[in-house]
């Protein structure tokens, strides 16, 4: 046996631990957070691992170990405290950890002739702008924030346009003033020009961005400028967290509460928490801000975990927008109502209300901007047969098939399509509905109604990339559109002076989601919708305003938001989770159980399910764990795969990661066919 020592070395591979490899005798040493080359599996295959350390555990003597082929020289060796953050990352999210050390490398090798184009934004030196004076609190909150430069959780609670962007742009110039670096990490869709300017007339060309839609070379150029430290601010979504950027004094996360900070697919991290453990292992200050707190923040905040810096009020005492609520069954009832509806407002369709309408006709008459949301896309989410009451599904996916123009029938999750027939394809006879309504057919009601007025659409249909959006939003502040139409897409992070008008047209679409996170969705939606308008208004104008049309006026995300009310909204929600022992009161975790065949993939989930019950009475340490399920997934079909899921419940995160890898086992029980997916804290329920 070679006396040469041996390594653990994270592979790229789908391998739950590192694997063990010998030095060959021609190498030097390697030190934690190498990259190298290793051979992997038969012949000649090789793949990249990361150094994790010396293997001290005695290896027996007959096993033959391969030797590592060579050092990757061209990478950084990755700092301590990120090794140990793509261990906790693999460890807690249960996922194979050479999986993950693979995500802190780019996409292509660095290029070494000088660069001709540079698409992160660059502003000439004269445009860079100076800081606005900071509002009182601001300065409060900036001052108490800096104080800090080793580990700290704030949450920066202020209500929408209480200027926390000035703060970020603040507290980075004083990390960067101490030669440090920063991270600023923001939900992918506000992730647009306009931010990234923002920064950019503060920053200059310190400025990296990060976002899906660069091209790998682009990608791999913006990498290399931070980490030699061309570059020492780095905004980018989630995934930007990767980057191994040298010498990080702070990190922030714009828009905690984002469910989309959570990746839905392979390394299933959530951004936000994800960013807290690297700025702990880091040792630096995290700083979590949003006007609508997740409640697992506004938790950690109460429990004195997070330290709280509150902003009450807008810049400049810009007033908040008044909230309206419409009831819709008013409008269906009122006898008297519909009589006066049926002269004066006859030509409205029937999502419009008069109080909408005319508040509508107001705005575009003093030249300001509307926009109006509905969270569906489309004409409409259900085509029936009259007669015989069939309705079209998608054939892959367990969900309606969506009309929309053009008489094009397509499914929202498989992008299935086909033309709507106009005789049921199972009676013959009926002639097909449509029900429902989404944002397409908005628009066609509306520029029948205002004709004259620009009309635009901003959902998943009609902005499909990142310079769509880009001009949809230049559109928007020069205020060529006059009427906005779009799904949630348009309820992030925009700023636009001119918009005084922001209805939702029917708020009770994500009221009744499985998913016991609806009513905090529909709290969170409606302010930051409401959020968007009336922004610029000077003191003493007349505030934004915000009408809710909806059929449950007594429910109570929109009561709380009326009123702009979220402490006593997380206060109230809060104990509705404890009442349940649903995060943030417990942890949850969640199995997707999914296989082609149903019968075989139901088969499964109770096997799994019985395993996990056979643990839960084994040993005491696990008694205090639920076991929900197994059911069928509310999205029980999915691009021709069957769903099933088994969620579990318990206090602490470290039982339930091992209750769950206990659970698995080895993984040879598991029939051919089925994949089981493991999901800590899970987002997604459907
Ligand atoms: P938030 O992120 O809290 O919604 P922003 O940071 O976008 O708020 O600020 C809202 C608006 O107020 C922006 O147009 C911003 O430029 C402006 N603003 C922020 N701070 C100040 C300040 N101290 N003085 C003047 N304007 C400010
Ligand atoms: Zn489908």
């Amino acid at each position: 046996m070679s006396e040469a020592p041996l390594w653990k070395v994270a592979v790229d591979a789908p391998l739950p631990e590192a694997l063990t490899y010998a030095q060959a005798p021609d190498l030097t040493s390697f030190r934690r957070g190498q990259l190298v080359t290793v051979p992997l599996g038969k012949g000649n295959r090789s793949t990249k691992g990361l150094i994790l350390g010396r293997c001290t555990s005695v290896v027996p003597n007959n096993a033959k170990l391969k030797s590592i082929l060579h050092l990757d020289q061209d990478y950084p060796t990755l700092s301590e405290p990120f090794v140990k953050w793509i261990e906790w990352l693999s460890n807690y999210y249960i996922y194979p950890i050479g999986r993950v050390a693979q995500l802190a490398y780019p996409p292509l090798r660095k290029q070494e002739k000088p660069r001709k184009s540079n698409r992160s934004p660059v502003i000439p030196s004269e445009q860079i702008e100076s800081p606005p004076l900071m509002t009182e609190e601001q300065a409060r909150c900036v001052n108490a924030i800096s104080q800090f430069k080793n580990f700290s959780s704030h949450l920066v609670f202020g209500v929408t346009g209480s200027g926390k962007t000035e703060i970020y742009l603040r507290l980075l110039e004083k990390v960067l003033n101490e030669g440090k670096s920063g991270v600023v990490l923001v939900p992918e869709i506000s992730l647009t020009p306009q931010l990234i300017q923002r920064f950019a007339r503060r920053f200059g060309d310190k400025i990296a961005a990060i976002h899906s839609q660069l091209t790998d070379r682009e990608r791999t150029n913006q990498w290399w400028d931070l980490i030699e430290g061309r570059k020492s601010i780095l905004i980018g979504a989630r995934s930007a967290l990767f980057c191994p950027l040298p010498n990080v004094g702070m990190i922030i996360v714009d828009e905690e509460h984002e469910p989309s900070y959570k990746q839905d697919e392979k390394l299933k991290y959530h951004g936000r928490d994800a960013a807290v453990m690297l700025a702990k292992f880091i040792d630096c200050p995290i700083v979590l801000g949003s006007a609508t707190p997740s409640l697992e923040t506004w938790k950690n905040a109460l429990d004195g975990k997070y330290q709280l810096h509150q902003l009450k009020s807008r810049v400049a005492n810009r007033a908040l927008p008044t909230i309206t609520v419409v009831d819709l069954r008013d409008q269906k009832s009122s006898e008297e109502l519909q009589q006066q509806s049926k002269e004066k407002y006859s030509n409205l369709p029937f999502w419009l209300t008069p109080t909408l309408y005319e508040k509508i006709q107001e705005t575009l008459k003093n030249n300001d901007q509307v926009a109006l949301f509905l969270n569906r896309r489309g004409v409409a989410q259900m085509i029936i047969c009259p007669a015989c009451g069939h309705t079209r599904e998608c054939p892959n996916c367990d969900i309606n098939l969506t009309l929309h123009a053009q008489s094009h029938l397509i499914c929202h999750y498989c992008d299935y399509h086909e033309n709507l027939k106009e005789h049921c394809p199972d009676c013959k006879e009926g002639h097909l509905e449509a029900i429902g309504l989404g944002t397409e057919l908005l628009e066609k009601d509306l520029a029948k109604l205002f004709p004259g007025h620009k009309i635009s659409r901003a959902d998943r249909d009609e902005i499909q990339n990142r310079s769509e959006l880009e001009t949809l939003i230049s559109e928007m502040e020069t205020g060529e559109i006059d009427i906005l139409v779009g799904t949630q897409m348009i309820a992030k992070g925009l700023d636009f002076p001119k918009l005084k008008l922001v209805g939702l047209v029917l708020a009770d679409v994500g009221f009744n989601l499985p998913d016991f996170r609806a009513t905090e969705r529909s709290f969170q939606l409606i302010t930051q919708m409401s959020g968007r308008s009336g922004r610029h208004v000077r003191e003493g104008e007349d505030p934004g305003a915000v009408i809710v049309q909806t059929f449950n006026p007594e429910h109570e995300s929109l009561i709380f938001a009326q009123k702009n009310d979220f402490i006593g909204f997380a206060s109230h929600e809060l104990s509705t989770r404890a009442q349940l022992n649903y995060p943030p009161s417990g942890k949850l975790l969640g199995f997707r159980i999914q296989g082609s065949k149903l019968s075989n993939v139901e088969s499964a989930a109770r096997l799994l399910s019985k395993r996990a019950q056979s643990l839960k009475s084994q040993f005491t340490q696990y008694q205090r764990v639920e076991i929900l399920g197994p059911a069928e997934a509310p999205l029980a079909k999915l691009r021709g795969q069957f769903r099933f899921h088994l969620l579990i419940k318990g206090n602490q995160a470290s039982s339930l990661n091992s209750f769950a890898r206990q659970t698995m086992g080895d993984e040879d029980w598991v029939p051919s066919g089925i994949r089981i997916i493991i999901d800590v804290d899970p987002i997604n329920l459907l």
